[in-house]
């Protein structure tokens, strides 16, 4: 007997703790600044395996801006990219057509954009019995004051959707930008160090989101994260997945952990940035600042190549 318990106290102090993940990826089919059909393919094929390989229920956020030519006509094979994340079994959602700002354009011109932006997605999700059900709002601003943003959610919801928040947020598409210009300077040996520094960083980030959930909500709710579909993601999501396993994370769909009241939160949050949904359950509830301070940064080399 005594062995037994010595052995259950072993166990509960090297388990890792129970945590749940929803991984979401924005800008489908491809962030960013890559241009060829050839390289467009190759991310979605090094995400997709990835996300097969750890068997992640992800939802992707489309861009149709990127699908079609100046006729407003889709090229197939950017269609086809979009067929293979449905092919996998993943969810697609709506991340309006040309990536507006809510904060710099009215209402009325928001919502023609996001409208715009499920001319593709509806049809080809409506040959598989399915209908957009997220939207995910372009770099999370979600209006300047409370009236515009009930007013977005109403159009939201009169046309399906829900709003997919992001708990987890970071800095992926400033090492992204820095990956790509060492990758088109064919300097690997740079490249690698970009991907390590990346997987290092959203470690950091991961473990502060964890400690900021604690803070704000008083538990480690099960967490939204926010990835941009890229080529550094497509190197490095495989590590990333073994990363948060080894955290105690288990993989879930979004809809899932929509379930958790916390995300029933009161939010009133109408501030200038795109922030965590953590954030802006902290601002409502005037939490002190302090509570959100020490945020992991990217460091400095990175941003200096990602400028260049
Ligand atoms: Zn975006």
């Amino acid at each position: 007997m005594i062995q037994l318990a010595l052995l259950l106290a072993l166990a509960t102090a090297q388990d890792p703790p129970r945590r749940a993940v929803a991984v979401t990826f924005d800008d489908l089919p491809v962030a960013g600044r890559t241009v060829s059909i050839a390289a467009r393919e190759s991310v979605t094929a090094g995400l997709l395996r990835a996300i097969g390989k750890h068997r992640v229920p992800a939802i992707g956020f489309v861009n149709e801006m990127q699908l079609e030519d100046a006729a407003g006509r889709a090229d197939p094979r950017q269609l086809a990219l979009l067929r293979r994340w449905l092919d996998a079994g993943l969810e697609l959602g709506n991340h309006t057509w040309g990536h507006p700002d809510l904060h710099r354009v009215t209402l009325a011109e928001f919502t023609a954009d996001l409208l715009r932006g499920e001319r593709q997605l509806r049809p080809l999700l409506a040959a598989r019995q399915q209908a957009p059900r997220f939207f995910r709002h372009p770099f999370l601003h979600t209006g300047r004051s409370v009236a515009v943003r009930d007013s977005l959610h109403a159009f939201l919801a009169t046309h399906g959707y829900r709003v997919a928040p992001v708990t987890i947020d970071n800095s992926d598409y400033v090492f992204a930008s820095a990956y790509l210009a060492a990758r088109e300077a064919r300097d690997t040996a740079q490249a690698a160090r970009i991907a390590a520094e990346y997987l290092d960083y959203m470690e950091r980030v991961v473990t502060w989101y964890e400690g900021q959930s604690v803070a704000i909500a008083g538990r480690e709710i099960p967490q939204v994260l926010l990835l941009h579909a890229n080529a550094l993601n497509a190197a490095t999501f495989d590590r990333l997945c073994a990363m948060l396993r080894g955290r105690g994370y288990r993989f879930v769909p979004l809809a899932d952990v929509l379930e958790d009241p916390v995300y029933q939160s009161p939010d009133t949050y109408a501030g200038p940035a795109g922030i965590s949904w953590l954030h802006r359950w902290a601002l409502t509830r005037q939490m002190p600042t302090t509570t959100y301070a020490g945020e992991p940064e990217v460091a400095g080399w990175v941003q200096e190549i990602a400028r260049r």
